[in-house]
């Protein structure tokens, strides 16, 4: 690695701006960075489909147990990329979602904490810290000239073992960025979505790591997300092992009942970033929120129905399979908070 490059990406892991001159050349210099104009290509495991006006993808490929500035490693470069994220699906896939907004990634550290906490209940550790996440992700951005983006690390075994054991297995992390329209039809948002009811269910947490955003765990979303969208709905509420309501196949779900909100408990599906704001927003707002086991016969007694996460942010539901939902103040009130409080925080105060 040139010494330049190493100093500007230690620039910014200090959160310290990068000379224009960095700006323009050196991540194509730096040697354990590589760039290539990825068409979805990190879309590994990923529920989202579009990748509209072509996307810039920034790979961080440490050497084993390297530390992100100071070791080398090999670029990433096209079809290689592409070919190690496809093997990378094979193995113990570690994924996050997150989103930019003006240039600021919504709870940026939060979820590079939860990476870090995933990838150990799969049994591997990220060979780099929180902060160097927080500050890899921002370069990419920066790098890729986004400002509202999706942003997507992914962490994944390497292919040194072909077995199932992968003790000696080298740990890879990948950043990509999207410039990211509404996952849902915007005019769908506050109309509300319509909602298959999937055939598979989340599994029992005695069964697999059932919180983490393994990869594997995608499987059974995207053949629901899929049969959904061929018959006509956006996507599909899964219920749980117990045949309990759980989530949707990327992303959490509420319902509102005299004023009250009604949420699954998390016990068996990804407690979302966005579910816990949101959470948060309407007990600001003195609403009750309860967290509790609910079966689909209660379906019917609910009056409105919203879904929440990253990509979804907060999305009205008008129907799932034969139940209607007509959504009103509730999901109005907190689509609103939701879209102020990720709000860049210079542009919250200036507003
Ligand atoms: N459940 C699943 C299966 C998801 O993929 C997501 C999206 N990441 C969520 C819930 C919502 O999580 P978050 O709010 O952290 O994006």
């Amino acid at each position: 690695m040139q010494a330049s490059s190493r100093k500007d990406l230690a620039r910014a892991i200090q959160g310290r701006p990068l000379r224009p001159s960095a700006k323009r050349g050196f991540m194509d210099r730096a040697n354990h960075i590589g760039t290539w104009a990825g068409r979805q290509k990190l879309a590994v495991g990923g529920p989202f489909p579009q990748c509209p006006g072509g996307c810039h993808d920034v790979a961080i490929r440490p050497a084993r147990g390297g530390h992100l500035v100071r070791r080398q490693a090999r670029a990433l470069e096209g079809r290689q990329a592409a070919r190690a994220l496809a093997r990378a699906a094979l193995r113990q896939l570690r994924v996050r979602g997150e989103r930019a907004y003006g240039g600021e990634i919504f709870k940026c550290t939060e979820h590079s904490e939860r990476l870090h906490e995933s990838a150990r209940w799969l049994d591997f550790e990220i060979p780099y810290s929180v902060a160097e996440i927080d500050a890899a992700k921002r370069l990419v951005l920066e790098r890729n000239g986004q400002r509202d983006a999706y942003v997507r690390p992914v962490a994944w075994r390497g292919s040194e073992m072909m077995a199932v054991s992968a003790q000696n297995t080298t740990i890879h992390v990948a950043i990509g960025t999207w410039e990211w329209p509404s996952y849902f039809d915007p005019a769908q948002r506050l109309k509300g979505i319509r909602l298959d009811l999937a055939d598979y269910r989340r599994p029992d947490p005695a069964t697999i790591p059932a919180k983490a955003k393994a990869a594997g765990l995608y499987m059974i979303c995207t053949i629901s997300k899929h049969k959904a969208e061929r018959k006509g709905y956006a996507d599909a509420l899964m219920l749980d092992w117990r045949g309990q309501v759980a989530e949707c196949t990327g992303a959490n779900i509420f319902f509102v009942k005299d004023g009250k909100i009604h949420t699954p408990t998390p016990d068996c599906f990804l407690d979302g970033i966005t579910r816990k704001t949101v959470i948060d927003l309407a007990r600001r707002r003195g609403i009750e929120v309860v967290e509790r086991r609910i079966m689909p016969d209660e379906l019917a007694t609910f009056s409105e129905c919203f879904i929440t996460g990253t990509a979804a942010e907060v999305t009205a539901v008008s129907e799932i399979a034969r139940w209607r939902f007509t959504p009103s103040a509730i999901t109005q009130r907190l689509m609103d908070d939701y879209t102020a409080e990720v709000q860049p925080k210079g542009k919250k105060a200036a507003a």
